[in-house]
């Protein structure tokens, strides 16, 4: 055996490589260990191919953890802005999507590159694919039994991720880690998944595969662990279910067994916002039928679709009963509708859950109860919205660990 490393970093991920390149370039002697024959394979995957690397509106509110202010610490240490600059000084151009998202002009693969590039810069000794089958803990040293011989360190930080994508190599290993030295862990659980529904409860809506209407959504409640959430995006509907980015983002606080409800005219942009009874009660759509009056704020084939769910296809508006109208509003801006289930582990983009927050150091990101034992990125119970906050939890709590090594 070599002699002790300053820090092993078990996988070589988002957090991990950007851990390890900031923790050597601070003179530390850094090992990263991954199992996968291809490093950041989820960063090459994200964002359609262009990552999503990070959003300029991050901050704690963009987070679900059982404690929402642990993430306070380590964002305020290294906010967005810092990673734009990292991002900027290797020359990758990038562009602003939507609500702050930033994404790669070119390739994802430019983020990966410029995170081996800061390794190279850290003389990181990176070794893949290699497995780790046990860690234990002797004296003041860690000793990692791996697939290619035994390797002593001062330090070990956990970083192999969630559970999303198991095709190309996600474990629970840093659960299983946590586990094995009695620290806590909050159950996982798929996020930003998409929905499904039974038959029944999705109506003739599964006809309409492909639609993308701007929704406003909400989902969970304020007993729940997690609490409650209200989004305006765009809703895809699917063969299975319902995607897009509106049930992504309610996906991460819906309550199996209870109900997401959806205005379908809630995201209308308009100045003084969209009421509904505005468009029923006037004067002018009187003689219109009632799937026109709705195609006049909806896709049409969404509109059909509501009318012919409540059997006013055809019916003139001033032949529609005042119960059916109330009935037909409730459809379109309250659709309280029970999810079955999610699509799991392969369609989901994170986990929720992981090591509880309880157990780490803010600061630092180490263990309270076993110093020199340290949890980054999507392993530790924090889950971002949906728009680039994953990657920042990633790089923040990466960097937070890294100047504590
Ligand atoms: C399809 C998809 C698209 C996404 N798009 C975005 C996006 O655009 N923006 C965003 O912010 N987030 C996005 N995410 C989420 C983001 O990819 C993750 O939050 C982020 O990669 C987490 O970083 P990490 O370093 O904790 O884990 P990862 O990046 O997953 O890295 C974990 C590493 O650990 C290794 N590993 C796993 N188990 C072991 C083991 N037992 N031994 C050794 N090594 C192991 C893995 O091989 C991997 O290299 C997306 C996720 C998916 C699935």
């Amino acid at each position: 055996m070599s002699k002790a490393w300053d820090a092993i970093v078990v996988g070589g991920g988002a957090a991990g490589l950007f851990c390890a390149g900031v923790a050597g370039q601070l003179g530390k002697k850094v090992l990263v260990l991954d199992h996968a024959p291809v490093l950041g394979e989820k960063i090459r995957i994200s964002g359609g191919g262009r990552c999503n690397f990070t959003n300029v509106h991050s901050s704690p509110a963009n987070f679900l953890s059982l404690n929402p202010h642990f993430v306070k610490s380590a964002l305020a240490r290294y906010p967005s802005k810092e990673f734009i600059k990292l991002v900027t000084a290797h020359g990758i151009n990038y562009h602003e999507k939507h609500q702050g998202q930033l994404f790669c002009d070119d390739s994802a693969k430019q983020i990966i590159e410029m995170l081996f590039s800061e390794c190279a810069k850290g003389k990181v000794t990176i070794r893949n694919p290699v497995s780790v089958q046990a860690i234990a803990h002797e004296g003041e040293h860690w000793l990692l039994h791996t697939s290619e011989g035994a390797e002593k360190t001062k330090t070990v930080v956990m970083a192999t991720g969630g559970l999303p994508v198991p095709a190309i190599g996600a474990t629970a290993y840093s659960l299983d880690i946590a586990k094995q030295f009695g620290l806590e862990v909050v159950e996982p659980r798929p996020a930003l998944v998409p929905l499904s529904f039974t038959a029944e409860t999705f109506g003739n809506l599964n006809e309409l595969a492909g639609l993308s209407v701007p929704v406003r959504i909400a989902s969970g409640s304020k007993g729940h662990r997690y609490g409650a959430c209200r989004f305006n995006e765009d809703l895809l509907l699917t063969h299975k279910g319902l995607s897009g980015p509106a049930v992504l983002q309610a996906s991460s606080y819906w309550v199996e067994g209870e109900p997401i409800h959806i205005d379908w005219l809630g995201a209308i942009e308009r100045p003084g916002g969209f009421n509904c009874d505005e468009l029923f009660n006037n004067e002018e759509n009187h003689l219109k039928l009632t799937e026109t009056i709705l195609a006049s704020v909806l896709p049409q084939r969404l509109a059909k679709a509501f009318a012919e769910q409540r059997n006013l296809m055809g019916r003139k508006w001033a032949e529609v009963s005042k119960k059916d109208r109330q009935a037909l509003k409730e459809l379109i801006t309250n659709w309280s509708v029970k999810p079955a289930g999610t699509l799991g582990w392969k369609k989901a983009e994170v986990m929720l859950g992981g090591v509880d927050t309880k157990e780490l150091d803010g600061q630092t990101m180490m263990s309270r109860k076993l110093p020199g034992l340290y949890f980054i990125g999507e392993c530790v119970d924090v889950t971002g919205h949906l728009g680039g906050h994953n990657f920042q939890w990633a790089w923040a709590s990466g960097y937070a660990c890294a100047q504590a090594l």
